[in-house]
């Protein structure tokens, strides 16, 4: 088995790009954040080379020894061409060619990916999914999103928006979403949606729990409130948790069916909750999907938590020197 070599690794959000050094073993080395809140692609990017040289130097490392890089951001993105193209929380991340940007800065190939994607390949290669073939990784934050693994391979689709499993119509009736459809997965379920949603259901109840955890100030409701009004049994909270996981569990029973995964993995409020959102969406998936892929399926929150982003740029340029034959799968070789 040769040595495992070094990877940097990219994760641009909307508040901080996370930088890391990983192994192609999985070791993560070190890593370290670049401010990215309201700034401008021109100070970001320069920021994010000189966070990758440093970690480097400090492991002892020079570009020559570096393999790869791996990028992923929000989409959406040119796959293609490796161009970020403003997604909603980048708004000053105008058509930026990043992937090439960063390869000529460090004199290596670079590979670019969504951040969905990237995440699911993290997960698959290193958290929960290790030695699968077929798995889901579903993001439920403030949006939802998807990696998918099918057959083990990543499936990106014709233009890279395959896994926007948040935006499968569950009912045409449905509240708006965000994306100009009416009745998507995270129009009823993700946390922007739900806080808002409590947020004007609540406008004239100052005495609501709710508003009481989020210190009388609705502008502050986020899904962290309303999981702790659950917690204290409030019926309002845990009328709109029911709704919730309902939904959750609609959505996730249909991913059972369309792609027989062996592991759902599930990032956020999954790992910030535990019990409280594991139980009713187990409990309340039997409905709605078939009883062989189900039992088949474990729904775990994802493994790797809150290191997730340490992995995902990294796992990006993994996952294409694997497609390019250059990498086996870490259980490739066991
Ligand atoms: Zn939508």
């Amino acid at each position: 088995m040769e040595n495992p070599f070094p990877i940097l690794g990219f994760d641009v959000g909307g508040t901080k790009v996370a930088v890391s050094l990983v192994l192609s073993d999985g070791t993560l080395v070190a890593s370290s954040r670049v401010p990215n809140k309201e700034r401008e692609p021109d100070d970001v990017l320069p920021a994010m080379v000189s966070a990758g040289k440093s970690l480097l130097a400090d492991a002892g490392m020079t570009r020559d020894d570096l393999k790869a890089v791996g990028v992923c951001t929000p989409s959406p993105l040119d796959f293609k061409n490796g161009i970020v193209m403003a997604p909603s929380n980048l708004k000053k991340w105008k058509h930026v060619p990043i992937r090439d940007y960063l390869s000529e800065a460090f004199g290596v190939r670079a590979f670019f990916d969504n951040d969905s994607n990237a995440s699911g390949l993290a997960e698959w290669l290193f958290g929960s999914g290790v030695g699968t073939q077929d798995m889901l990784y579903i993001s439920i934050s403030t949006g939802i999103g998807a990696g998918v693994i099918a057959n083990g391979r990543l499936v990106r689709g014709a233009t890279c928006d395959a896994g926007e499993v948040g935006h499968m119509i569950l009912d045409v009736n449905g509240p708006l979403c965000n994306c100009g459809l009416r009745g998507c997965w995270e129009a009823f379920s993700g946390g922007r949606a739900i806080a808002q949603r409590v947020q004007r259901e609540l406008a004239n109840s100052p005495n609501s729990a709710v508003v009481q955890l989020a210190g009388g100030n609705i502008d502050n409701i986020d899904m962290k409130t309303i999981s702790d009004a659950v917690e204290a049994n409030d019926p309002y909270a845990c009328a709109i948790w029911d709704e919730m996981m309902e939904r959750h569990a609609q959505a996730i029973g249909m991913l059972h069916n369309i792609f027989n995964p062996s592991i759902i993995a599930l990032g956020t409020i999954a790992i910030q909750c535990g019990d409280l959102f594991m139980k009713p969406l187990l409990e309340r998936v039997k409905k709605y999907g078939w009883k062989q892929p189900r039992e088949a399926c474990s729904i775990v929150p994802g493994k790797l938590g809150s290191k997730l982003g340490e992995y995902a740029g990294a796992s990006v340029a993994l996952y294409a020197l694997h497609e390019l034959g250059e990498w086996d799968l870490p259980w490739q070789n066991n």
